[in-house]
């Protein structure tokens, strides 16, 4: 067995995007809009939409969550994919940058899929488990306060139906989570939870070098 590795260069990042990207045109704008952000680097790839979009499609949801919405072009890419009565709860607390999202969201014709809940999302996913919606959701996508992570993936985990997925973003942080001399408390969440994933009996687990590292847990 080889450990076969690649360092994706510039010119072979360049290349993956040209041969697999297919942007619909409403998210190349959404993406040049949050461009002009100060907190530009928040917003995923086109790669990684794409990806999510394809997730959501090969565990059939049409019912998802998602904590942390920031301009909205992960949520946008994930409704251009669901069937038309597919749903995302959409959970920010960002009346600003959730203007923006919102915004796109109608322009492409998705807004009627979409609800946003401008409230933390601890609240929001525990009164969904008071409303008695356990098992009911198909995908889930977490990119918002890492120290917050473990809580939000409980309550997720509740959430979705067996063979649902969670997609947790951010859990290489720059590679800041394979060095021990990084203790703070972003990097110091993320090992926790990377670890506890690792061993966790509940889920089937993929960690990709995606993005800023990409983790897929499905729920057995
Ligand atoms: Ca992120």
């Amino acid at each position: 067995m080889t450990d076969r590795r690649l360092t994706v260069t510039d010119d072979i990042h360049r290349y993956l995007v040209e041969h697999s990207v297919r942007e619909p045109e409403v998210l190349t704008r959404l993406r040049a809009a949050t461009a002009a952000l100060p907190q530009a680097q928040m917003q995923i790839g086109p790669e990684q939409g794409q990806l999510m979009a394809l997730l959501a499609k090969l565990v059939g949801a049409t019912r998802c969550i998602e904590v942390g919405v920031f301009t909205g072009y992960s949520s946008l890419a994930v409704a251009l994919a669901l069937p038309d009565d597919g749903r995302i709860l959409a959970c920010d607390v960002s009346e600003e940058w959730t203007a923006i999202a919102r915004r796109f969201w109608r322009e492409a014709g998705v807004e009627h899929k979409i609800e946003l809940k401008l409230q933390p999302a601890t609240r929001t996913l525990e009164q969904l488990l008071a409303a008695g919606e356990a098992g009911r959701y198909d995908f889930a996508f977490v990119d918002a306060d890492k120290p917050a992570y473990d809580t939000y993936y409980e309550l997720l985990l509740q959430l979705l139906r067996p063979g649902g997925l969670i997609a947790i973003d951010n859990t290489l942080w720059s590679g800041a989570v394979a060095n021990p001399q990084e203790r703070d408390p972003n990097t110091v969440a993320l090992r926790a939870l990377n670890d506890k994933l690792h061993r966790d009996e509940r889920i089937d687990l993929s960690l990709l070098p995606v993005g800023d590292g990409l983790t897929l847990a499905r729920k057995r």
